[in-house]
C-alpha cells in the first residue's frame, strides 16, 4: 500500500492472522459490547432487532445477521466491524491493525459511533517489538516473593494485615505471577530544554505481577512500587505502573492470576484486595488492576463467580462492578456482587475489602456481616 506518512501498513493476511483467535477482544476494544459476542440468536449491534443476529467466533469473528428479513450478511470480524460501525474495509483493517499494535505513528482508525479509546498501558512511545525482550529482562531480574530478599514486600503486606505465610499457602503456583524486585528503577516524564523525556528518579523494591489474557497468554506486567523499608507504597507520583502491552495483545479481559480458579472464582481491582478476600473467604482471586478493567474482566467459563468490588465516592468502583456484573447475568453466568455497605469515612475516598480486612478481619466477611456490611447481595 503506498505510503505517504511514514507508517508502516502490515498486509490484509498478516492482519486476520494476528486477530485469529482474539476476535471477542478485538471487537469489544472497537466497541461491540460483550453480550452480543455469543453463539445465540439476539439483537444485532450493527441494525438493532430483537434475533436476528448471532455470533459464532470459529476463531475468525464470524457472524450472521438476517437483517431483519432482508438480504442475509454474514462473514468475519472484520466485516461485522464495517455493519456495526458503516466503516470501510480500509478504515476497518487499520482499525483492527492499530488495535492489535501492528502499527506505528498517528492512529488513522476511523471515527466510530461508539469507538471506545483503545487501553494503552503507558504514553511511552517504546515500539511493540521492544516489549517482549524488555519484559523477559525484567522478569529474569526478580526472585519468588517468597524469596528472604523479599523482606520489604513481606513488611509491606505485613502491615496490610496479609503474612507473607499465608499469602503464600493461599498462592501454590505465586512463582509464575507474583515476583519481587529488589531495585526497581522509576521512571516519570519530565521536561528537558522544551521536550518530555522519560527519566529515572529513583529505585524502589517492588512487587511484580504478571497480567494474563483471558486465553491464557501473557499481556503485560505490573508494578507496585514500595518505600524502601516496606512501610507503605512509595512516595511516588504513580507508585502503580503497567508496563506497554506484548504485540497482539490486549488489557480487555485480562487478570492477574493470583491462584487457581477452582469451584468458584472471586475478582477485585487491586492486588491487595484480592489477598485479603483470599485470607478472609478461601476462594481464589483475580485482581483485574483497576475498576475499568474489572468490568471488562473476562472469567474463565466453568465457575460461578463473586466480584468483591470497591465503595467509592466517585462511583467508579460500584459501577464497573455492576457492568460486569449485568454482563455476566445476561449470559446465564452464576455471580454474585459484593460491595461494602459503608459509610466512607470521612477523608476518605472509597472503602474497599481490603479496609473490610484490616478493620475486621474474618469476621467481616461471615454471612451475618454481608447484610451488614454489604449494599446488594444478588
Ligand atoms: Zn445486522
Amino acid at each position: 500500500m503506498p505510503c505517504k506518512t511514514g507508517r508502516r501498513h502490515p498486509s490484509l493476511s498478516d492482519i486476520k492472522d494476528a486477530a485469529r483467535g482474539q476476535w471477542p477482544d478485538i471487537l469489544m476494544r472497537l466497541g461491540i459490547p460483550a453480550e452480543y459476542l455469543r453463539n445465540r440468536h439476539g439483537p444485532c449491534p450493527g441494525c438493532g432487532g430483537t434475533d436476528r443476529f448471532r455470533f459464532d467466533d470459529r476463531e475468525e469473528g464470524r457472524f450472521f445477521c438476517s437483517q431483519g428479513g432482508g438480504d442475509a450478511l454474514s462473514g468475519d470480524g472484520l466485516t461485522l466491524l464495517g455493519h456495526v460501525h458503516g466503516w470501510t474495509f480500509s478504515q476497518t483493517a487499520n482499525a483492527v491493525a492499530d488495535t492489535l499494535g501492528m502499527t506505528e505513528g498517528n492512529s488513522s482508525a476511523p471515527p466510530a459511533r461508539s469507538r471506545p479509546r483503545p487501553v494503552s498501558a503507558t504514553k511511552s512511545p517504546e515500539r511493540t517489538q521492544d516489549v517482549q525482550a524488555k519484559l523477559h529482562a525484567l522478569w529474569v531480574e526478580t526472585v519468588p516473593i517468597s524469596h528472604h530478599d523479599a523482606q520489604p514486600l513481606h513488611d509491606y503486606l505485613s502491615s496490610r494485615m496479609l503474612p507473607i505465610d499465608d499469602v503464600l499457602a493461599m498462592m501454590p503456583e505465586h512463582h509464575s505471577t507474583l515476583r519481587f524486585h529488589p531495585n526497581l528503577p522509576y521512571f516519570e516524564e519530565v521536561m528537558e530544554g522544551g521536550k518530555p523525556r522519560m527519566k529515572v528518579l529513583d529505585e524502589f523494591p517492588a512487587l511484580i505481577a504478571l497480567v494474563t489474557s483471558h486465553d491464557g497468554r501473557p499481556v503485560t506486567v505490573h508494578r507496585t512500587y514500595l518505600r524502601k523499608d516496606g512501610s507503605g507504597k512509595a512516595d511516588v507520583p504513580s507508585p502503580r505502573k503497567l508496563y506497554p502491552l506484548m504485540p497482539g495483545t490486549a488489557l480487555s479481559g485480562s487478570a492477574i492470576r493470583l491462584s487457581p480458579a477452582v469451584k468458584r472464582l472471586g475478582t477485585a481491582e487491586g492486588i491487595e484486595t484480592a489477598m485479603s478476600v483470599m485470607l478472609a473467604t478461601g476462594m481464589p482471586v483475580w485482581p483485574c488492576v483497576s475498576a475499568n478493567m474489572l468490568g471488562k474482566f473476562i472469567p474463565p467459563s466453568n465457575v460461578p463467580i463473586v466480584i468483591w468490588a470497591e465503595l467509592d465516592r466517585a462511583g467508579a468502583g460500584q459501577h464497573w462492578g455492576e457492568i460486569l456484573y449485568r454482563r455476566l447475568k445476561k449470559l446465564e453466568r452464576p455471580v454474585r456482587l459484593m460491595i461494602p455497605a459503608g459509610p466512607i469515612p470521612d477523608g476518605k475516598k472509597s472503602v474497599d475489602w481490603a479496609d473490610v480486612w484490616v478493620e475486621h478481619g474474618r469476621e467481616g466477611f461471615t454471612e451475618s456481616w454481608w447484610r451488614r456490611l454489604i449494599g446488594r447481595v444478588a
